[in-house]
């Protein structure tokens, strides 16, 4: 199989932990150039903006995106016109209507659009999804809380309108969610606290109803200290499913479902599901754009009251 020269564009966090080294073990990718305005990675080959990539790069097919979701729609669109293949971290887009946009213009182009969820690759989702399957939910607890200054440091994007504060990591929950129930569900309220000096919320509750009424609540919360809480409780007529470790760890009524074989999973994994999938989708030239997370989330921003919370300082922001 000869591999597909694929680009990465925005080498931050993500692109650096995941996508570098999901693509340095992949057969299916060969990392042959990137759009950085910082400088790249050694060794590889950089460009200023997607254009310029475009322009001296024809041979590149396929075109990653690791840049925060407000500033992806241009590049993305460029790179679609330009006839190259578009694969796109989570949150796909700043808005419903524009990743809208770019999957007609992909199908119009017959081109390849995958809007990524990483947490759907953690080595329980499948097996979660298939127990759950024949079952009668009950309800659905989620606690997702995380320290962003752990886990996000610096990133003032999150903070911008359509960066989504908390929603940036609840969207994984929700992600999982839309994949593993059996019914469809939707946004019925929600409380969001918003630190006055922030354009996007920190904390929150959500709640949603099944197709029988209420079924989803959803505890969220940025500022949580230790441990973080990636969590999904799922009463059923046949037992308790927990999600743990955003997808990872699976357990039925108290019970540890990880059979012969099964090693700890770590982040890395999905990424590894992601390229297969993308190569997959390449193959055939078909697209995969679920956007059923995100309209969860544009539902609670428009469903939610907005409540105030104290300034959020970011302490690295504040160092540097
Ligand atoms: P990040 O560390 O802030 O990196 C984003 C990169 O995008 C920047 O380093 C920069 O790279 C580039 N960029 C281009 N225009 C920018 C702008 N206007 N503002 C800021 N950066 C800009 O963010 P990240 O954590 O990698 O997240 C990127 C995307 O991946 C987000 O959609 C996020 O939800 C998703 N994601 C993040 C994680 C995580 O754990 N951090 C996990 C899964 C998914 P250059 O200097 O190379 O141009």
């Amino acid at each position: 199989m000869t591999a597909t020269k694929i680009a990465l564009v925005g080498i931050g966090k993500i692109a650096r932990d995941q996508h570098i080294p999901a693509l340095a073990a992949s057969d299916a990718f060969d990392l042959a150039a990137t759009v950085s305005r910082s400088g790249g990675v050694e060794g590889i080959e950089n460009y200023e903006t997607v254009e310029a990539l475009l322009e001296a790069r024809p041979d590149i097919p396929a075109i990653s995106y690791c840049t925060p979701p407000q500033v992806r729609y241009a590049g993305a669109r460029a790179a679609l016109v330009a006839g190259r293949h578009v694969m796109l971290e989570k949150p796909p887009g700043a808005s419903l209507s524009e990743v809208h946009a770019l999957q007609s213009l992909a199908a119009e182009k017959g081109l390849s659009l995958f809007a990524t969820w990483h947490s759907r690759h953690a080595a329980s989702v499948p097996a979660a999804k298939a127990w759950l399957a024949d079952k009668v939910i009950r309800s659905v607890k989620i606690d997702w809380k995380e320290d962003v200054r752990v886990w996000h440091p610096g990133q003032q994007w999150i903070w911008e309108a359509g960066g989504l504060g908390i929603f940036d990591p609840t969207i994984n929950a929700f992600s999982i969610l839309t994949e593993i129930l059996p019914v469809e569900v939707h946004v019925t309220g929600a409380e969001l606290r918003f630190p006055t000096n922030c354009e996007t919320p920190i904390a929150g509750e959500i709640r949603m109803d099944g197709p029988d009424g209420p079924l989803v609540t959803a505890d969220v919360d940025f500022l949580y200290e230790g441990d973080p809480f990636w969590r999904q409780i799922i009463e059923t007529d046949a037992g308790t499913l927990t999600l743990n470790q955003g997808g990872a760890i699976m357990e039925i009524d108290g019970g540890a479902q990880q059979g012969e074989g099964w090693e700890e999973p770590g982040i890395h994994g999905e990424y590894d599901g992601l390229y297969a999938r993308f190569a997959d989708l390449l193959a055939t030239t078909s697209s995969e754009v679920d956007l059923r997370p995100m309209v969860l989330v544009a539902d609670a921003f428009t469903l939610g009251k907005r409540l105030d919370a104290p300034e959020f300082i970011d302490p690295t922001l504040e160092e540097s």
